[in-house]
Parts: C-alpha cells; structure tokens; sequence
C-alpha cells in the first residue's frame, strides 16, 4: 500500500500547511521595517500564547540554547543549582551546569516516574541561586508537578525557577506569572507545528536582575543584549527569518483556533493533546501495553513499555517500514524498552485513530499472538465519544 510519511514523534512534530507556505515565501532581510513588524508581533504573539507579561525573546537555536542561556545568565562558576531530574533531559541540565561550573544538588526520580516534590522541599536552601525542571520530561513521557515546585520556590527570596516547558508549553496549564516562573522555554519543532530552529522564554523581572551579578562566561546566548536589541524589534545576529515567517503563521492558526483570541487558541491546543493523550492510553492499554509513565502520564506524548521480551525498536520500524509512521525509540539507556507517540501541536483525531489501528497490526505482527482488531480503536472511540456527550 501507499506508505505517506508522519511524524508521531515529540519533536520534530507535523508542520503546519500555512507555516510552510509562508516560510517558502518569505524573503526579507532580517535589518528592515518588515522584519521588524514580523518579529514584534511575534514576540506579543508568544507572550499571549505564554500567557505571561514578562520579557519574550527568540533565539536562532534549538531549545538547548536556551537551556545554556538560562544557565550562562542566572548563574557564576561555584554556584549552587538543584537539578530535579527524571530522565535524559533532566540529565541535560546537569551536563550544562557541570560545563559551566555550578555546584550541583539533584533531585532525582526513576526513569517513568514524577519528581517527588517532598524530596525537593527537602533539598531547597535559601543558598541555592536556582532550581532547574522539566514541565514534561519528554524521554520518559512524565508530567512534573511545575505548580508545586513553584510555591516551594517563591517561598524563598533569592532563589530562581527554570522550568523546560520546551514539550510543555502547548501542551500544559501553566500561570507563568501567577507561580513566579522566571524562566520558561519553548521551542519551534514541538506544539508550534513549524520546523526547528528558534528557541523562545519568558525571563522575568527577578531573572534580569540576577544577569547583573553573574558572571558565567556567555557570549552568542547573552539575553540582556537580545533584551536590548528586541526593544528595537530586533534580533542580535542573523536571525532564521523564515522560521519567524512561519511561526507567525502558526501563532495565527492558534488565535484561529481561539476564534479570534490566541489565549483560548492556545487553551483549546492544549485541550487537543490532552483528548489525543487520553485516547492513546486507553488505545495501548486495550491492548494490553502498559503505560511506561503510568501515575503521571504528560498530554504531550504517551511513552508506551515495550512487552517483555520485545525489543521496541522493532515495533518503531514496523510502523516507518509498514505505515510510513516514525514513532520514537526510548532514548540512550532506554533505547528497546519503550516506545513514544506524541500528541503535540498539529495532530487530530484522524492521527490518532490512525496511528492506534496501526498499532494494532504492528502488535499482532511483532507479538504473534492474535490481536483483535478495532479494540484500540475502539477504546479510543469510546473516550472521545464520552468527552463529546459530557
Ligand atoms: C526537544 C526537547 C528539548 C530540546 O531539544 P533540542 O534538540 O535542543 O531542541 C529539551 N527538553 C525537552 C523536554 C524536549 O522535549
């Protein structure tokens, strides 16, 4: 059969049709009047679709780059950080505050479990200058408690909140402001339906006052002067201005979904991943997989345990070989005992109902053992169709 290739996957996700026509036409040179109207209405985009009143900046990144930034510019060499780590991108903050110095306290939770906020309310001392979190931790497929970190936090006063919300945002109930994040990331390939490239945050008032202490050495991913250069409507260096042109557009897409008004955009995307999140676990369970992530499952993606004795890598290349459908692999020391299908930005009922009649042939074929087809689907229909009547 024809194979059409989609990503299910938590980032690279399903570009948007509109983003990409306006990415293919858009031209400008980045020092203009029409960059710069492009990129001040963005930056109020994300703020609106951030829901906060702090600072917005975009950089010409991947996501990691704003991780690094939020290391460079709230910390000095010999400071101390907790890291609340619960899989490979937790771990990542660990690396970049080894590279830069930061005495390092954790907080640690097994792959396929949620950070254990008494264990952090433990660990948290005035002197700790920041905490570091995932929203969602998109390796494992975990949901972390971001609002209850956050009043542990706010509670002391020189103490900052980074929360990666870089599978989060689009995909979770934040009150930025409300809980006092002082930084929260995003980036392009995940719910903004375009590709990657631009990595975006909220900063603070608390944090822009840190960046006049420190000292750590930062130089491409220095914010003040992005700060001081989006006043002026723009970027720094040369920024990927089709990757602007094309997050306009989704931005848009999202205030259309809103019905004019990009906050209820925004809520309804996340509301999206969620029914799309809910319909995966009953699918997979029906067939008796077990949730990788069962207490704390995040909307953004469902991590699905592979069954005992079944290498998940050869569910992942059933489905690219059989279905042109890319679904991820577990990650590093994971790599075989899971399997991951996203549910963030631009995907639909069709796309989950499709991916789950999928799995059901893909389980049949990898297990041997007979599957009764339309049982995922069925569990699927059936959760959606109770949303629907309530
Ligand atoms: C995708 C992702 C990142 C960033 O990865 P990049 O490859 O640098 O864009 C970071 N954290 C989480 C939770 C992610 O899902």
């Amino acid at each position: 059969m024809l194979k059409k290739n989609r990503l299910f996957t938590p980032g690279p996700t399903p570009l948007l049709p509109a983003a990409q026509n306006a990415m293919a036409a858009y031209g400008a040179h980045h020092r203009t009047a029409d960059f710069r109207a492009l990129f001040s209405r963005v930056l109020a985009d994300l703020k609106e679709f951030i829901g906060t009143k702090n600072d917005v900046l975009v950089l010409t990144s991947s996501g990691t780059g704003f991780m690094e930034a939020s290391l460079t510019n709230l910390t000095s060499p010999g400071d101390k950080v907790l890291v609340l780590t619960a899989g490979k991108f937790g771990e990542r903050w660990v690396s970049l505050a080894k590279a830069f110095g930061c005495a390092i306290e954790t907080v640690t939770a097994p792959y396929g479990e949620t950070i254990p906020v008494d264990e952090v309310r433990a660990k948290l001392k005035p002197d700790i200058r920041c905490v570091y979190v995932q929203a969602t931790e998109s390796s494992t497929g975990a949901r972390h408690d971001v609002e209850g970190i956050s009043k542990l936090v706010r509670a002391l006063p020189d103490t900052l909140l980074v929360v990666d919300g870089i599978t989060g945002l689009g995909t979770t109930r934040f009150d930025v402001d409300g809980w006092g994040i002082d930084i929260i990331i995003g980036g392009s390939q995940k719910a903004l339906m375009i590709p990657p490239g631009l990595a975006y945050g909220a900063v603070s008032e608390r944090a822009w006052q840190r960046m006049e202490q420190t000292k750590s050495p930062r130089y491409y991913f220095d914010l003040r002067k992005e700060r001081k250069a989006a006043q002026k409507g723009e970027t720094s260096y040369t920024p990927a201005t089709s990757l602007f042109a094309g997050l306009a557009a989704a931005l848009d897409y999202i205030r259309q979904m809103g019905e004019g008004n990009l906050t209820a955009g925004r809520d309804a995307l996340v509301a999206n991943a969620e029914m799309c999140a809910a319909m995966t676990r009953a699918g997979v369970e029906a067939l008796g997989y077990k949730l990788f992530t069962p207490k704390s499952p995040a909307a953004a993606l469902t991590a699905v345990a592979s069954p005992t004795g079944i290498d998940s890598s050869t569910i992942v290349k059933h489905f690219r070989e059989k279905f042109g459908a890319v679904v991820a692999n577990g990650q590093a020391e994971m790599k075989g005992q899971l399997f991951r299908i996203a549910h963030l930005g631009y995907y639909d009922y069709m796309d989950t109902v499709g991916v789950l009649a999928a799995l059901e042939h893909v389980t049949a074929a990898v297990t041997g053992k007979a599957v009764e087809f339309g049982s995922a689907v069925r569990a699927a229909q059936e959760v959606y169709a109770r949303a629907s009547s309530s």
